[in-house]
C-alpha cells in the first residue's frame, strides 16, 4: 500500500479523498491555488503545496506544478478526483511516466471513453445497447440532414468532445436542423476547441440511469447497482438517488450484469460509471465516466462500500476480494447538490460564509469543505456541499431528507437549499414520477 498520496483537486472531493486515505493510514499531500490557502482540504492534509494563482488553468490544471509537488513531497500516487485533470489521458500518462501511480483507469481507457464516438463504438462492440444515431462525426450540414431523415426527428446534435452538457442542441424537425447545427458547432468550439458533432435520436422522456463499476487489476469486475440522476438542469445533475424508483431488482441485475461483462471485455480497471438513458424499459448507453463521480456517495450509502478506498486499493494492485454475489443493497439514499447560486435565477453567489451549520443524526452525511468564516472563491465550480441521506426505504429517506434540509444553515451567500426544499415537497418527486426534462419545467413553474 502507498505511504503518501497527492490529491490533485480541491473542495469537498479533495476532503473526501483525504478522509479515505487517512482511514487507510496513508499520508496526504494537498495542492492548492493562492485562492485556496485557507481551504479545508489544505488544513486537514498532512502536507500542502501551493501550485499557482487562482485561475484553474495555472493551478489545478497545471500538470508541471502538480508533478513537481508530488516529486518534492515524495508522494507515490496521485488521485485526480473529478473534474480538472481527472479525465485527461495525457495527464494520466505523464503521472505514470514520472514514476507515480495514477489512481484511476489506464490512459488508453480514459482516451477511448473521452471521445464520444470512440466510446460509443467501444460500448457497442462490448455488448452495450446504444442510442440510434450517426456512425461517427457528421461531415457537414447535408450529412446531418441525411442522418436525421434516416433515424427520424426529433434528433440531438452532440459535441464529440462533449462534457457538462455543452454543445448539445435538439432539432425537432427539418426546419430546425440548420439553426441547431450552427449553435451546437459554435458552442462546442467555444467549450472544447473542437466543433465536431455527432447525432442521436432525441429521446422524449427518458430517465438518466448510471451503473457504478469497480474492476481490479486481476480480472474481477463488480457493479454496485445504479443511480438515478434524472433531475437535471441544463444537463447538469441536481439531485441523485439510489436505487432508481423506476427499476426493480431483476432489471438492475440484468443491466448490471451486461455492464460488468462489457467492462471485462474492454479490460477496464479501477472505478467507472456507465451512463444510460432509460425509456420504456430499454437502456441506451450515452457515455462512460472514467473517474469518481460527484454522486458516488448514494452508492456508498446503500452498499456500505467506500468507493475511494476501493480506488486506492485497486491502484495499489490489491484484489477486490469479493464477488457480485457477496454484495447487498440496503435501503435508499438521496444526494442533494447544494450550489452557491441563487435558488431561482442560478446566478453564482461566491463570498463570505457567516453562520454554517450542517445537519446530522442517523443516516445523514454532509460532504462539504465549508466552515463558518470561509470565503467561497469565485474562480471554481459553484457546488459547495452535498447532503446525502439514507433510509431503510425511499419513504424514510424522504422524511429524513426533509428534516435534514430544515436543519441546514448557510448564511452570507445564496444557495440552492431552497430549491431542494421545494423539490422534496413536490408530489411528482415524492412519487418518483420524473424524467430528465421534469426539473426544467419544475424550475420554470416555481421560479
Ligand atoms: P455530457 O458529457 O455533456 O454530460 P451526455 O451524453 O452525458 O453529455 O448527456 C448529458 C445529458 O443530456 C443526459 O443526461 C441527458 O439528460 C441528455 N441527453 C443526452 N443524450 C440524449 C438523447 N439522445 N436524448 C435525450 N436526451 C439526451
Amino acid at each position: 500500500m502507498f505511504d503518501k498520496v497527492l490529491i490533485a483537486n480541491r473542495g469537498e472531493i479533495a476532503l473526501r479523498i483525504h478522509r479515505a486515505c487517512r482511514e487507510m493510514g496513508i499520508r496526504t499531500v494537498a495542492v492548492h491555488s493562492t485562492a485556496d490557502h485557507d481551504a479545508m482540504h489544505v488544513r486537514l492534509a498532512d502536507e500542502s503545496v501551493c501550485i499557482g494563482p487562482p485561475s484553474a488553468k495555472q493551478s489545478y490544471l497545471n500538470t508541471a506544478a502538480i508533478l513537481s509537488a508530488a516529486t518534492i513531497t515524495g508522494a507515490e500516487a496521485i488521485h485526480p478526483g473529478y473534474g480538472f485533470l481527472s479525465e485527461n489521458a495525457d495527464f494520466a500518462s505523464m503521472v505514470e511516466e514520472h514514476g507515480f501511480t495514477f489512481i484511476g483507469p489506464s490512459p488508453d481507457h480514459i482516451r477511448m471513453m473521452g471521445d464520444k464516438i470512440t466510446a460509443k463504438l467501444a460500448a457497442q462492440r462490448a455488448g452495450l445497447p446504444v442510442v440510434p444515431g450517426s456512425e461517427g462525426a457528421l461531415a457537414d450540414l447535408d450529412d446531418a440532414r441525411r442522418v436525421a431523415e434516416g433515424i427520424g426527428y426529433p434528433v440531438l446534435l452532440k459535441a464529440t468532445a462533449g462534457g457538462g452538457g455543452k454543445g448539445m442542441k435538439v432539432a425537432r424537425g427539418p426546419d430546425e436542423i440548420e439553426e441547431a447545427w450552427r449553435l451546437a458547432r459554435s458552442e462546442s468550439a467555444a467549450a472544447f476547441g473542437n466543433h465536431d458533432l455527432y447525432m442521436e435520436k432525441y429521446l422524449a422522456r427518458p430517465r438518466h440511469i448510471e451503473l457504478q463499476i469497480l474492476a481490479d487489476n486481476h480480472g474481477a469486475v463488480v457493479h454496485l447497482g445504479e443511480r438515478d440522476c434524472s433531475l437535471q438542469r441544463k444537463h447538469q445533475k441536481v439531485l441523485e438517488e439510489a436505487p432508481s424508483p423506476a427499476l426493480n431488482g431483476q432489471a438492475r441485475d440484468a443491466i448490471g450484469a451486461v455492464a460488468a461483462q462489457a467492462m471485462r471485455t474492454l479490460g477496464y480497471r479501477n472505478a467507472g460509471t456507465i451512463e444510460f438513458l432509460y425509456e420504456d424499459g430499454k437502456f441506451y448507453f450515452i457515455e462512460m465516466n472514467t473517474r469518481l463521480q460527484v454522486e458516488h456517495p448514494v452508492t456508498e450509502m446503500i452498499t456500505g462500500i467506500d468507493i475511494v478506498r476501493e480506488q486506492v486499493r485497486i491502484a495499489a494492485g490489491e484484489e477486490l476480494g469479493y464477488e457480485q454475489a457477496d454484495l447487498r443493497f440496503a435501503g435508499h439514499a438521496i444526494e442533494c447538490r447544494i450550489n452557491a447560486e441563487h435558488p431561482e435565477t442560478f446566478t453564482p453567489s461566491p463570498g463570505l460564509i457567516g453562520v454554517y451549520h450542517a445537519p446530522g443524526g442517523l443516516g445523514v452525511r454532509v460532504d462539504s469543505a465549508l466552515y463558518s468564516g470561509y470565503r467561497v472563491p469565485p474562480h471554481y465550480d459553484s457546488m459547495i456541499a452535498k447532503l446525502i441521506v439514507h433510509g431503510r426505504n425511499r419513504n424514510e429517506c424522504l422524511l429524513r431528507l426533509r428534516r435534514a434540509l430544515g436543519e441546514f444553515v448557510v448564511e452570507g451567500i445564496d444557495t440552492t437549499l431552497a430549491l431542494h426544499q421545494h423539490l422534496v415537497a413536490n408530489a411528482d418527486f415524492v412519487n418518483g414520477a420524473y424524467d430528465i426534462h421534469w426539473l426544467e419545467k419544475f424550475v420554470a413553474r416555481e421560479g
